[in-house]
């Protein structure tokens, strides 16, 4: 059996039990899902969102509503297979009215998600929205770099993790382009950049 295979499986289990988490609770009465990653066990790049939406509770599956059609365009635009990138969020369980995840929630679920980037050991990790920006900066020690997303968007940061060197890259969350043309053509050139990574 593969070893990540099985360390991202222990980490499944945390998260489906996570009984001091309120959103955890709100899962279980509303009978959806934790939503916890998909995709390449071993890619190059990985994608980081903000917490699951409607559809990724009702499948277990990230970026799979409105935002991931958009994503798979982004993706397709540098002919970069989904099943090729491993995409995961900070927060894996849905915040209700899909309002934004509060700084106590990320805080609950931000180890697994460090966990989960020791696991997959990404050389390129591409942050989708302001909140894992921030979070991602702050953790691998970039805080000094911090900006707002209208600055840093398209920007490659490199930083270390484990002793590995990787590529930080925040992108504006594809959300954002659903009604906004000029973020969705933002959006295109940024992924250009990430091309030029793999
Ligand atoms: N928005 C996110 O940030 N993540 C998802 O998985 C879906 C929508």
């Amino acid at each position: 059996m593969d070893e990540r295979k099985t360390k991202l499986e222990e980490i499944e289990k945390e998260i489906t039990n996570l009984k001091s988490s309120a959103l955890c609770l709100e899962r279980i009465k509303n009978k959806v899902l934790p939503v916890i990653g998909e995709g390449d066990l071993r890619a190059h790049i990985m994608f980081i969102g903000e917490a699951p939406g409607k559809n990724e509770a009702k499948t277990g599956k990230p970026f799979c509503g409105r935002s991931g059609k958009l994503l798979d365009e982004f993706l397709a635009s540098i002919k970069l297979p989904r099943e090729k990138v491993y995409i995961t969020n900070i927060v894996k369980d849905r915040p209700p009215e899909n309002r934004d995840p509060t700084p106590e929630e990320i805080e609950i679920y931000a180890p697994f998600l460090d966990r989960q980037i020791e696991i997959i050991k990404p050389k390129v990790i591409a942050t989708l929205g302001r909140f894992s920006m921030q979070y991602i900066m702050n953790r691998y020690g970039l805080e000094k770099e911090l900006g707002p997303i209208s600055n840093l968007h398209g920007q490659v940061f490199d930083t270390t993790i484990a002793g590995e060197p990787v590529k930080v890259v925040p992108l504006y969350h594809p959300a954002v382009a659903i009604y906004n043309q000029h973020t969705k053509e933002t959006l295109m050139g940024d992924f250009k950049v990430l091309k030029t990574l793999i």
